[in-house]
């Protein structure tokens, strides 16, 4: 998901909008923003389908007036058991003894079936479905007198992954869970405040970048300036290494490194591990294509667009149905022919995940004439699923959970296939001895299988990790 927030502006929803389509990949399925007026009170928005189709037009943006909004792309989870409801969509809003406030949540609470249960036994009524609703009936149970002490109260019960956008009607609130999995900036638009999931929605509006929400930290931007708290027990930060190969923006910047230059590094590290002899190098778009660049860099192999991308197709993994999703990748993704035919062709993505988008693209370049297809993989194999808020389908549909290198190989019908090493993708994201393997500088879980929090609510159901 992608969370954005603004204060100290007029019409602030209208920065919101503009924010929240900066951050459209992280999440397509849906958005919301909710606003504050003194006149108006709290007002909001919900809608299915992408920002520009929804919160765009002056009708809606003018239901949303006032100096302070926060906003939510929803990311659409595949395994879910029923179809996402309006009510799911975010931000959340609660009515406190000392106001309202609004929520927006990034990530994914791994002990949010046991709070649940905990909450509805006390008197809760949950209005969603959704594990980050939880927040709001924990801040609703505080007796703390402020906002921010109830969130903090509230946060310090859960567990996961955690960045959070959240308004009062006088605050901007942003917070990061102790490890800081996923990404959370601070910036500036002349007087007014902004906190956004990345920096390319800074870009956007104009604003400027001033520094990463740290790890465990609790910032409050109002009108007077910034206070920063602390309030958890303090732990060694796990960022997300994924964020680096593939969810994030490439003009974002993470850990003070632009995602585009990492991903090249990226694709130059998979190279010197696995050079193949070959005509030209694809990438598979768009995911794949600073990888390929990387490897067409280091390896001297031209680079080529030998996959031609329709531009009005969003991201095929989000597609929640299977059905959609395979025929999806031809929707999406098209040989160009010309090229392709009786070349030795190295395919680079990003990372293999069910094989659906390699098979087919596999099978498309095979039929434009392509001599050999070798595939290079710009992560290490994803054989876990994620419970931290990207989402990977159950493990026994992860194919690098079952099958080897070779196996996959086979699978896909490839002349070759290797995969980035784990110590190789740490090298490409500026850690030269690669992993610390007695204490991982990030969370590599969906590669690793090691959990920094273990997932309470998959073991209960029976998760083995
Ligand atoms: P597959 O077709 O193997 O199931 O999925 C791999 C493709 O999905 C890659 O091209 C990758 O860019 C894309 N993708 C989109 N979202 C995700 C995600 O959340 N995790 C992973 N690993 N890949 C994703
Ligand atoms: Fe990121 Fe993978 Fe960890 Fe999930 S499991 S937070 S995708 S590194
Ligand atoms: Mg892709």
């Amino acid at each position: 998901c992608g969370v954005f927030g603004v204060i100290g502006v007029p019409d602030a929803s209208t920065f919101v909008a503009l924010g929240l389509h900066a951050l459209q990949h992280r999440g397509q399925e849906a958005g919301g923003i909710v606003s504050y007026d003194p006149d108006r009170g709290f007002n909001s928005a919900r809608h299915f389908g992408y920002v520009r189709d929804n919160f765009t037009s002056s009708e809606v943006i003018e239901t949303l007036p006032g100096a302070v909004a926060i906003g939510h792309v929803r990311y659409a989870k595949s395994d879910q058991p029923r179809p996402t409801a309006i009510r799911d969509v975010q931000p959340f809003f609660g009515e406190f003894a000392m106001g309202g406030a609004a929520l927006s949540h990034n990530g994914n609470i791994t002990n949010a079936n046991a709070l649940r249960r905990e909450l509805i036994e006390h008197g809760s009524i949950f209005q969603s479905s959704s594990d980050s609703e939880c927040i709001i009936h924990l801040m609703a149970r505080s007796l703390q007198r402020d906002i921010p002490s109830r969130m903090e109260d509230a946060l310090r019960r859960v567990e996961g992954a955690f960045s959070i956008v959240a308004m009062t009607r006088t605050k901007l609130i942003g917070v990061r869970d102790p490890l800081g999995v996923r990404p959370l900036v601070l910036g500036r638009l002349g007087d007014a405040w902004v906190i956004s999931s990345e920096t390319c929605a800074f870009d956007i509006i104009g604003a400027e970048f001033v520094r990463e929400v740290e790890p465990g930290e609790l910032v409050i931007a109002t009108r007077e300036g910034i206070e920063s708290r602390f309030p958890f027990r303090p732990r060694k930060p796990r960022f997300c290494i994924f964020e680096h190969v593939y969810f994030s923006r490439p003009d974002s910047i993470l850990g003070g490194r632009s995602v585009y230059e990492t991903r090249e590094a990226i694709g130059r590290e998979l190279a010197r591990e696995n050079p193949v002899e070959a005509d030209l190098v694809c990438p598979v778009p768009d995911s794949g294509t600073p990888a390929a660049i990387g490897y067409s860099l280091e390896s001297g192999i031209p680079y080529a667009m030998g996959i031609i991308r329709n531009q009005y197709v969003g991201r095929t993994f989000i597609e929640p149905t299977e059905q959609i999703r395979n025929m999806g990748v031809r929707l999406k993704l098209n040989v160009n022919r010309a090229l392709i035919r009786g070349k030795r062709v190295v395919l680079v993505d990003d990372s293999v995940v069910r094989g659906t988008t390699s098979r087919k693209i596999k099978e498309m370049i095979c039929d434009a004439g392509a001599r050999e297809v070798h595939f290079r993989i710009a992560s290490p194999p994803t054989a876990w699923p994620c419970f931290y808020g990207v989402d990977t389908p159950r493990r026994d549909k992860l194919l690098a959970a079952t099958m080897s290198e070779d196996e996959i190989c086979a699978h896909l019908g490839a002349d070759s296939l290797k995969f980035l090493s784990l110590d190789g993708l740490y090298r490409a994201v500026g850690e030269a001895n690669g992993r610390n393997n007695e204490s991982p500088q990030y969370c590599d879980a969906c590669f690793s299988g090691d959990y920094p929090v273990a997932p309470s609510d998959m073991i209960e159901q029976g998760f083995r990790m």
